[in-house]
């Protein structure tokens, strides 16, 4: 049982390393473009309002435990 702990840890310590130094992610709704196409005019598109056209978002972690980043990627100092 304590073997099960010890690996639960380690994948939570590596989690948390993971979320500092990579804290983003695609845009799930672009797929990172920042670009969402017109259905009827083609080559037509406006920026994508999930990620502000950005193409970034914040992980699900970083939210919950750094508070997010504002999709930037930069942690602001405290
Ligand atoms: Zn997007």
């Amino acid at each position: 049982m304590s073997v099960l702990v010890l690996i639960g840890l380690v994948v939570a310590v590596g989690y948390f390393v993971s979320l500092r130094i990579h804290p983003l992610t695609k845009c799930r709704v672009c797929n990172m473009t920042g670009r969402h196409f017109g259905s009827v005019y083609k080559g037509t598109y406006r920026r994508c309002r999930k990620c502000g056209g950005s193409g970034r978002q914040d992980r699900l972690g970083v939210k919950l435990f750094y508070g997010g980043t504002n999709d930037t990627g930069s942690f602001t100092k405290r």
